[in-house]
């Protein structure tokens, strides 16, 4: 199988002893307001290579709104976006607006994103949803581009529905389509908007059973969810949101078992 990212999770360490880990992605001051509404207000995250971060919280506490600035979807007002190092977006709190700046290319292609919502092509196979991306944005034969799908297919369960329409799966079926179609891309990080909140319950298990698969191979995830047992149990970080803000950050353990923030500890109650 093709794995484009690092199979391990061991931290390096550089020549002085002290750790050294690369960010792959890092937001900083991220603001964001929705005509009167400050949907994001200083928002800041920095995840490394082969973390997965899990950012919980209340509804309409920016969460959604915050990873969809990390692919460009959602143009923040200020802050600065660095994905390895680039800088994707920069603007200062009193910069003006000269233009609306578009998300670059790169950006869209690098960080992966699976939606609440499969959004797959109903009118064509799996393997055709999958391979629009790399077609479109990407080098190689038609052959190989076809073969790396059918890998990303497989790699999700599903070679043997690769020629299959989305009518012809299960919600859970086409969500592990859909992450194999942002998987081809080879993005450097993946995000995940709520993947399994318009599953029925019992299509859920095999979709996180795949993102915990990606998880444990070395791929750098954000996922924004309401599973909080699989957000604990994959989790490197748990990043708590809520209105517009970063209320707490730190590991699943602590946020679980020791957390003193009385907002987080109320909000992880009505999940028990
Ligand atoms: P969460 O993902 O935590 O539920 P969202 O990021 O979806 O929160 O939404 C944060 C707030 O921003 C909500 O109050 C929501 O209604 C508002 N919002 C989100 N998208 C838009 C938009 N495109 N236009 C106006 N308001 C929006």
């Amino acid at each position: 199988l093709l794995v484009h990212q690092p199979a391990r999770k061991e931290t390096g360490q550089d020549t002085s002893g002290e750790e050294h880990v690369e960010a792959v992605i890092e937001a900083r001051g991220i603001n964001k307001r929705f005509g009167e509404m400050q949907v994001l207000k200083d928002v800041s995250l920095s995840v490394k290579r082969g973390e997965t971060v899990s950012i919980i919280g209340p509804s309409g506490s920016g969460k959604t709104t915050f990873i969809r600035t990390l692919n460009g979807l959602e143009v923040p007002d200020s802050g600065r976006i660095t994905l390895n190092g680039e800088v994707f977006f920069s603007r200062e709190p009193n910069e003006p607006k000269k233009e609306q700046r578009l998300p670059r290319l790169a950006q869209v292609e690098k960080v992966g994103m699976v939606f609440q919502q499969f959004n797959l092509f109903p009118h064509r196979t799996a393997l055709q949803n999958v391979l629009l991306g790399p077609r479109y944005h990407r080098r190689g034969s038609a052959k190989q581009l076809e073969l790396e799908a059918l890998e990303m297919l497989d790699k999700v369960g599903l070679l043997v529905h690769a020629h299959k329409y989305p009518h012809q799966l299960s919600g859970g079926q086409q969500q592990r389509v859909a992450i194999a179609r942002a998987l081809a891309m080879r993005p450097a990080v993946m995000l995940f908007d709520e993947p399994t909140s318009a599953l029925d319950p019992e299509l859920v298990g095999e979709v996180l059973k795949t993102i915990e698969d990606l998880a444990h191979e070395g791929m750098t995830l954000i996922i924004v969810t309401h599973e909080m047992q699989f957000a604990r149990r994959i989790s490197d970080k748990i990043v708590f949101m809520e209105a517009g803000s970063v209320l707490h950050a730190a590991s699943p353990h602590e946020t679980f078992e020791n957390c003193n923030e009385p907002r987080v500890r109320q909000f992880l109650q009505e999940f028990k």
